[in-house]
C-alpha cells in the first residue's frame, strides 16, 4: 500500500487574519493528518518561529512561508512564498513597508466607516488583530460583533469591497518586488488561488508571463475554496507555462466548515509538484 504524504502549503494564523495561534494551527494540522504544513500569513512572518517550535517534537514538517499582497493593474493578486529564510533583510524590509501601509489603510477604512455612521471601528478592529498585522478580516469581526452584519461574508459584501462605504483601494507591492523579495530569501514564489481573481483568461496568461519573467516558479493548482472543475484548467496552465504545482487550503478558522486543513484533492499526476526538489 502506498501511503501518500499530505501537503497543505497555504494557511493562516493569528499572526495575520487567521483565528488559531501558530501553535494551535500546528496541533490541528497534525489532528487532520497533514504531514507538511506551510504557514503563509499575509505580509509577515511573525508566526513562523512559534510554529517551528510547535512542530519540533512532532512528525509534522513546517515550511516557512508568507502570502504577499500585490497590486497588478486594477487587481489585487496574492503571491505565496515557500521555504523563505525569515531572517533575510530584503524580505523583511519589503514586509515592513507592507505593515506600515496596512496601518494607514486601516485608518482610512475607519474614517470611511465613520462617515457611514459607524464609529470606533479602528479600535474595534485592533482588538481582534495581533500587534503586527491589521486587515479587513479584523474589521469584519468588529462589524459582526456590533450587529452591523450577520457574518463575515455579509460584511465584505456590504462594507469592505468596491463601491461600499468602507472600501479603500489597496496599494500593495509591485509584482516584481514581491517575487524578488521571496527569491532573495531563498524561497519559491507561487501564484495563490489563481481561480479567485476576477480577471479574463487572457489577463491571467499575462499575469503568469510577467510572474515568470520576475522569477516566479509556482502555481496553486488546488486551493481550498475553489470549484473542483477549476483544477483541469489550472493544470493546463501550469503545464503550458512550465510552472510547479502547489496545493493549499487557505485555512483561516475552524468556524468556516467549508475549508479544513489538509482536506484537498490530490494533485493530478500530470503536473510537477513544487516539492519535487525539496529534501
Ligand atoms: P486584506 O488583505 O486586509 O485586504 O484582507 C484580505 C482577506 O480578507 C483575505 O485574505 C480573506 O481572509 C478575507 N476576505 C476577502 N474577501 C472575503 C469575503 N468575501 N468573505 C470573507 N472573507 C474575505
Ligand atoms: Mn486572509
Ligand atoms: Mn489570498
Ligand atoms: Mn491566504
Amino acid at each position: 500500500m502506498v501511503i501518500m504524504t499530505c501537503y497543505d502549503l497555504h494557511t493562516h494564523s493569528t499572526a495575520s487574519d487567521g483565528s488559531l495561534t501558530p501553535e494551535a494551527l500546528v496541533a490541528r494540522a497534525i489532528e487532520q493528518g497533514v504531514d507538511v504544513l506551510a504557514l503563509t500569513d499575509h505580509d509577515g512572518t511573525e508566526g513562523i518561529v512559534a510554529a517551528q517550535q510547535a512542530a519540533k517534537q512532532t512528525d509534522l514538517t513546517l515550511i516557512a512561508g508568507v502570502e504577499i499582497s500585490v497590486t497588478w493593474g486594477a487587481n489585487t493578486i496574492h503571491i505565496v512564498g515557500l521555504n523563505v529564510d525569515v531572517t533575510n533583510a530584503e524580505l523583511q524590509q519589503g514586509l515592513t513597508q507592507m505593515r506600515d501601509y496596512r496601518v494607514g489603510r486601516a485608518e482610512l477604512i475607519a474614517q470611511r466607516l465613520e462617515k457611514a455612521g459607524i464609529s470606533g471601528a479602528l479600535e474595534g478592529a485592533r482588538k481582534y488583530a495581533s500587534d503586527v498585522m491589521l486587515g479587513r478580516v479584523h474589521f469584519a469581526r468588529f462589524l459582526v460583533e456590533h450587529g452591523y452584519a450577520s457574518d463575515s461574508s455579509d460584511v465584505f459584501k456590504r462594507f469592505l469591497v468596491r463601491n461600499k462605504p468602507g472600501y479603500v483601494p489597496g496599494q500593495w507591492a509591485k509584482l516584481d518586488d514581491a517575487v524578488s523579495w521571496i527569491t532573495a530569501a531563498g524561497g519559491q514564489a507561487v501564484i495563490a488561488h489563481p481561480a479567485r481573481y476576477k480577471i479574463t483568461a487572457t489577463k491571467l496568461r499575462r499575469l503568469i508571463t510577467e510572474f515568470k519573467q520576475a522569477g516566479g516558479v509556482g502555481f496553486e493548482v488546488v486551493s481550498g475554496r475553489q470549484h473542483p472543475e477549476e483544477v483541469k484548467n489550472l493544470v493546463k496552465l501550469a503545464n503550458q507555462f512550465d510552472l510547479l504545482a502547489s496545493c493549499g487550503s487557505d485555512f483561516h478558522t475552524p468556524d468556516n466548515t467549508w475549508v479544513e486543513l489538509g482536506k484537498l484533492t490530490t494533485l493530478p499526476e500530470s503536473v510537477r509538484p513544487i516539492w519535487s526538489d525539496w529534501h
